[in-house]
Formats: structure tokens, C-alpha cells, sequence
């Protein structure tokens, strides 16, 4: 079965007297070689794991079960397991995993899939895919990210404007608390950009899938993770203003540590968060005072 085929999505539908959710971002990948970079530019292989996000019909699934030693996928639509059923029937390396992907315990999901099926075996990896709920992109990745899930690769597909955030670099419009989130934990690599004719129903907008790959050392080394976090919030919260407003604005700390800090640093006060690097970042964030014990 063709997966791909809007004439197949039509069918199942019809079969199973099923409507797309738009709340639920169900745009479904009608593009055959879109499925094949995802899952080559992954380096998914035979001793893996994959945890996908959001199977929808199966058609990312179906590939990825091809090629890995096993895959869990995450759905949170129960209309759509009946289908799942169906069209991936083929293999018996898959499981679905009937849930809210933002409510579960992902390091308890590998831990078991570990321990009950034996993957990823010794030689092999986890690996996350998914063509994500839209909606839900930026808490996806940031959960992922915190939780400091053991993956190797988080291969995902998301709206062509989030992905540029990603990727972006400073002195650009796009570059933000959520590019620096993302290239602190990995290494940002684009695999395509996908235009929007390529999806059942049609989006309003263009995707690209992004390859991350989770980084062994941190982009910078800091003293303390969470104080480089509330720096950059506090940075980019109030990003037109000069640093220093911008961070005493947080009220985490007073404007003279503040004012004290980017003289350690050796930053101007009067830049602005979107024009400092992740190194310029950890080096103001171990400037400033640690969180006072309450
Ligand atoms: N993988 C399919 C494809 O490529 O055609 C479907 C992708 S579609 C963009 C997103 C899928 O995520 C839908 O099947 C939707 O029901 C599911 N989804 C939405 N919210 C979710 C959540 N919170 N947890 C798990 N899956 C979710």
C-alpha cells in the first residue's frame, strides 16, 4: 500500500469514516522521497530505535520500520490506531504507543523498549522522527532537549519559518531564546525544505525537516545551566531593549550585578541580546550572581 498516494489517504478515510483534526495539525506527507531523506539523513539503522511522533496514517512509520530495528510511535488520535492496524500490518518490529507525546515519560518509554524488546542494541542508537504537530513544535523540542532524552539524532519536520529560527545565527531577526536552546544541546544541520502542495489536507505554510544532532559536549561550557537559561530569557524577553535593561528588566538581578557582570565579561551594555553568541551568553551568565537561597 502506498502511503503517499492521496488516492490511499482518501480511501482509508472513507473506510474508517475518518475526518482530519486540524486542531491535532494533521497535515499527512504525500511525498515518497521526503520519507527516504528523513530516514537516510538519520543514519537510522538496523540496531535502532525509533521513537516517532505522531504516525498519523503510518506513512513515516512504514518507512522508518524498513530501515530500524524498531520503532515505538507516539499518537495521541485513537481513530487513527484501527487504521494503523491496517497499514502497518507488514511489520512486526512496530508498536504504537496510544498518548499525549508532551504527558509521557520518554526516558521511561526507551528504558523499557530497552529492557522488554532489546533496542537499541549494543551497536545502535535512539533516534527521534517525526513530522510534528505544528502546534506543538517548540514544547516538543524544548522537552526532548531539557529532559536531556538519551537520543542520538532528533530528525523532525516543522513549519519552514521554525525551523529558520533554529538555524539562525546572530545579528538576524530570526535568532532567538529557541536558536540558542537548540544549538546549545545539538548540532543543526536542514535535510530539505518541503513545500506546502506536499501535504494532505494542503497547510498554509512551507515545512523543512531539520537534522539534530545531540551534541557529546554543550555548544559552551557554563557553571550552571539554569542561570545561562534565565540569561538568555531575560535577554531576548525584552529584545529591543540594550542588554542591560533588557536583563535587569527580568528582575533576577539588579541593575548594578547586571551592569557588573558584562564588565567581566567584556560586552557592551548596550548591545542587544540577538547580536551575542552562545560564548558572549555563558560568559555574561557565569558573570552574574547565582540565584540567592531563599
Ligand atoms: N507522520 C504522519 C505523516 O508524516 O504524514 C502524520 C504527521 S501529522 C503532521 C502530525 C501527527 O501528530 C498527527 O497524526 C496527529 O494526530 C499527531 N499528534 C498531534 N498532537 C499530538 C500529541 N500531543 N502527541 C502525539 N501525537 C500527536
Amino acid at each position: 500500500m502506498d502511503l503517499t498516494s492521496p488516492k490511499t489517504i482518501r480511501q482509508l478515510k472513507e473506510k474508517y469514516g475518518f475526518r482530519f483534526a486540524k486542531g491535532l495539525g494533521q497535515n499527512f506527507l504525500t511525498d515518497p522521497g521526503v520519507l527516504d531523506q528523513m530516514v537516510e539523513g538519520s543514519g537510522i539503522g538496523g540496531d535502532d530505535l525509533v521513537i516517532e511522533i505522531g504516525p498519523g496514517i503510518g506513512t513515516l512509520t512504514d518507512a522508518a520500520a524498513s530501515a530500524a530495528g524498531r520503532v515505538a510511535a507516539i499518537e495521541v488520535d485513537d481513530r487513527l490506531l484501527p487504521i494503523l492496524a491496517e497499514t502497518l500490518a507488514d511489520h512486526d518490529n512496530v508498536e504504537i504507543i496510544s498518548g499525549d507525546v508532551l504527558k509521557l515519560d520518554l526516558g521511561e518509554l526507551i528504558r523499557s523498549q530497552e529492557q522488554d524488546r532489546g533496542f537499541p542494541r549494543e551497536d545502535g542508537a535512539v533516534r527521534i522522527l517525526g513530522n510534528l504537530p505544528y502546534y506543538i513544535t517548540t514544547p516538543i523540542l524544548m522537552k526532548l532537549l531539557e529532559e536531556e532524552v538519551p537520543a542520538r539524532t532528533i530528525t523532525v519536520m516543522m513549519q519552514k519559518e521554525v525551523a529558520d529560527r533554529i538555524e539562525a545565527q546572530p545579528g538576524s531577526k530570526a535568532y532567538g531564546a529557541l536558536s540558542v536552546a537548540v544549538q546549545y544541546h545539538c548540532k543543526v544541520s536542514r535535510i530539505v525544505t518541503v513545500p506546502k502542495e506536499v501535504f494532505m489536507p494542503r497547510p498554509k505554510v512551507d515545512s523543512a525537516v531539520l537534522l539534530l544532532e545531540m551534541r557529546d559536549e554543550k555548544a559552551v561550557r557554563v557553571q550552571d545551566q539554569e542561570r545561562f537559561f534565565a540569561c538568555v530569557r531575560a535577554g531576548f524577553g525584552q529584545r529591543r531593549k540594550t542588554l542591560i535593561n533588557a536583563v535587569t528588566g527580568s528582575g533576577r538581578w539588579t541593575k548594578e550585578e547586571v551592569r557588573a557582570a558584562l564588565a567581566a565579561a567584556e560586552i557592551d551594555e548596550n548591545r542587544r541580546a540577538e547580536t551575542l553568541t552562545l560564548e558572549e551568553f555563558g560568559r555574561l551568565a557565569d558573570a552574574l550572581p547565582a540565584a540567592k537561597e531563599a
